[in-house]
């Protein structure tokens, strides 16, 4: 299932005053079963980006193609930009849309805010009943993701949402999103506002998954030291642009660019670049602070046995 997005360009409240151009053109192929950090500052077009990729905002220009599929393709476009369609079609075309968005699953920002129902269970059993699932087969979905989450099924089911901490309410959330199995899982800063612990813990939920199910991750962050450890790719974004695509150790090169962005690099990276430049002969692009931490072990064991 690959997401690929073409010339794509959102402005929002066009021809007024207010007009704001989120996203400028980006050109941007999300393969099967990457895991994707998306960062940027506040305002850089992150969740305006992520909202196209499942067909919940339009674009104003370009295309968003997901598994071969162009779900940009006429529906809402106005009038004068539609081509002439039979209803066939567009049925077809809702149809189509609407296997997207079970595909391509959306975890808001707090997406706590969304917790409505009186129990656990049926708050997590939501989507999947709407997907039209039958009873038994709701259940187990149920159960695996609230599995998944790190908050069994048996324990927590009879329980009132409401009553939960901050941590383990978006847990639930994210649960009601897994329990559609998605095949593309797109959180939008999904540790925003926690502890360091229930930021760890939802990370490392989200590692394990990825791990386990194969599936395509995209996290949307503005915390470059979270998605240092966590993601295999990140893609940059600056005023509604991609400014930078790759490894976390290539984009963590670009010290000065990210800066300028307002965004800063890991604090280890500092560290590496200031001992690099010091002569130390240690890999400049360690990102975490477990490999400097060997990187640093090798130096002074080398140094000890040259003294000894
Ligand atoms: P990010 O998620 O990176 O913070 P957004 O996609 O939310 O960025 O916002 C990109 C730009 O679009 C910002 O300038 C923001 O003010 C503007 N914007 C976002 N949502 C709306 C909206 N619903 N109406 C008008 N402008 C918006
Ligand atoms: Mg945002």
């Amino acid at each position: 299932m690959s997401i690929k997005i073409v010339n794509l360009t959102h402005i929002y409240d066009k021809k007024t005053p207010n007009e704001t151009v989120a996203i400028d053109h980006i050109n941007l192929e999300i393969e099967t079963g990457e895991f994707i950090g998306l960062i940027g500052h506040t305002g850089s077009g992150k969740s305006t980006l992520i909202q196209q990729m499942n067909g919940l905002l339009k674009p104003s220009d370009g295309e968003i193609i997901v598994s071969g599929y162009n779900i940009t393709e006429g529906l809402d476009l106005p009038r004068n930009q539609r081509k002439r369609v039979s209803k066939s079609e567009v049925n077809e075309r809702k149809r189509r849309l609407i296997e997207v968005r079970k595909r391509v699953g959306l975890v808001f920002q707090y997406p706590e805010y969304q917790l409505f129902e009186e129990t656990i269970e049926k708050d997590v059993a939501f989507g999947p009943i709407n997907l039209g699932l039958d009873e038994t087969e709701v259940k187990l979905r149920v159960i695996d993701a609230m599995q998944t989450v790190g908050m069994p099924y048996e324990q927590f089911k009879d329980r009132s949402p409401f009553e939960l901490s901050g941590g383990q309410k978006r847990r639930i959330a994210i649960a009601g999103v897994l329990a559609m199995k998605p095949e593309v899982l797109i959180l939008d800063e999904p540790t925003a506002g926690l502890d360091p612990k229930g930021r760890d813990e939802i990370l490392a939920q989200i590692k394990a998954l990825h791990e386990k199910e194969k599936l395509t991750v995209i996290i949307v962050s503005h915390s470059m030291e979270d998605m240092a450890k966590i993601a295999e790719r990140l893609i940059v974004m600056n005023k509604g642009n991609v400014v930078l695509d790759g490894t976390p150790k290539e984009v963590f090169r670009h010290i000065d660019l990210l800066e300028e962005i307002g965004l800063a690099v890991p604090q280890i990276s500092y560290l590496t670049r200031a001992l690099v430049s010091q002569g130390f002969e240690i890999d400049p692009d360690i990102i975490t602070v477990d490999e400097a931490k060997d990187a640093l072990l090798n130096v002074l064991l080398k140094q000890k046995v040259k003294n000894d």
